[in-house]
């Protein structure tokens, strides 16, 4: 069963309420206005509001906590309704700038990396998020809610473009269902219209389900963590490489459709000692083979308790200067809001030891 307003597509939406129209105008409400409330959905009748409030809330996150980084991200935490709580990032990716008479060359551009889960199954050695387990996949509208709330607290309209990650906590290939959901609801035009060219869903590399991804013909940009590139490292950084190997991840990612366009992210986390030699680099490039890829190396981010040590930048370096000889695009990310607790599931782990 559906709790949510947010959960609906606007088909959905469409057969549920009469005349049709009705769900076009609660779209825009939603999405383009921001409301929080049913009160505030100004040329829907009464009736029609009274009916969906009993069924339906439009609350389905709280903000409980927001840390700013000096780099311009801010880092949100979510209450769920059950009292579970999610995180999600706006990313300032870059800032706006002004002619010099003045006048806006270009406005801010921002990237929100958004949760699927509340936790993960997954379990990888290097990930906050897998210590505390899984407890629960988010529906689409949970995970809708996170970048409408980060639109509307930070007052982004809503024609301004802006990218979404599926690359907060939890695997969104093993919610797949809702999160296709989320996809089509962000994408549609009479919402938050953002293109499926700006979303990338990330995932752990669940080969089969990269394929049912692949068949359900989103448009989405797909990015796999591969972290190593051979098995028996993959394994005890990512124990789900038993079940899917390098191999499969490779095979799966050859039948996706990709726009002609874009590429295949590859992210790879850098780890101190353990996969930042150039060994690990010329394996990765035969491994690219044929595949229109591009790679963005992630320095790890220690925490507290963390086994993993943060890679050091002249290897970092060397590691890109290796992959862009051989023909591999290849970017650094550097751990954005680092002051903040970057990686997803930090901030969350900050809040229940406090
Ligand atoms: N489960 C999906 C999407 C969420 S994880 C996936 O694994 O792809 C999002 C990203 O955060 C992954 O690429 C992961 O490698 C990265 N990550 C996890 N722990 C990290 C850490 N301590 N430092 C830096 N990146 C980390
Ligand atoms: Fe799950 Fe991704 Fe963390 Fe692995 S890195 S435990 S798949 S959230």
């Amino acid at each position: 069963m559906r709790r949510f307003l947010q959960d609906f597509t606007k088909n959905e939406l469409e057969d549920l309420i009469k005349p049709k129209f009705r769900a076009k105008q609660i779209f825009s409400w939603l999405y383009n206005k921001y409301v929080t409330s049913y009160d505030d959905m100004r040329n829907i009748p009464k009736v029609l509001k009274e009916e969906l409030s009993k069924k339906y809330s439009i609350e389905p996150l709280r903000i409980l906590n927001v840390e700013e980084s000096i780099d311009g991200s801010k880092k949100y935490l979510f209450e769920l309704d059950d009292g579970n709580s999610v995180e999600s990032v706006l990313l300032l990716m870059k800032e706006e700038e002004f002619h010099d008479d003045g006048t806006l060359k270009h406005h801010a551009r921002y990237t929100v990396c958004i949760s699927s889960q509340v936790g993960c199954k997954i379990g990888c050695s290097f990930c906050l998020t897998a210590k505390s387990g899984f407890i629960r996949n988010l529906s689409a509208g949970e995970i809708v809610e996170q970048v409408r709330l980060i639109k509307r607290d930070n007052g982004i309209a809503s024609n301004r473009r802006l990218n979404i990650v599926y690359m907060g906590m939890g695997e969104p290939l093993d919610n797949l269902d809702e999160v296709a959901k989320s996809s089509i609801i962000f994408s549609d035009p009479d919402g938050m219209a953002i293109s499926p060219n700006r979303q990338t869903i990330s995932t752990s590399g669940l080969s089969s389900k990269i394929k049912k991804l692949g068949e359900k013909r989103l448009g989405v940009n797909l990015a796999i963590s591969l972290h190593a590139v051979d098995d028996k490292l993959r394994e005890e950084l990512m124990p789900i490489n038993r079940a899917y190997n390098i191999k499969s991840i490779i095979d799966a990612i050859r039948e996706f459709p990709i726009n002609t366009r874009k590429k295949v992210m590859f992210e790879y986390l850098v780890i101190k000692g353990v996969n930042d030699d150039l060994k690990s680099a010329k394996k990765l490039v035969s491994l690219l083979n044929g595949i229109r890829s591009k790679v963005n190396l992630i320095y790890f981010n220690p925490y507290q308790g963390s086994i993993y040590q943060r890679p050091e930048e002249k290897n970092m370096l060397n590691f890109q200067k290796y992959l862009i000889s051989k023909g591999v695009l290849c970017t650094i990310r550097e751990s954005k809001g680092l002051d903040i607790s970057a990686a997803c599931g930090q901030l969350r782990d900050k809040q229940k030891n406090s």
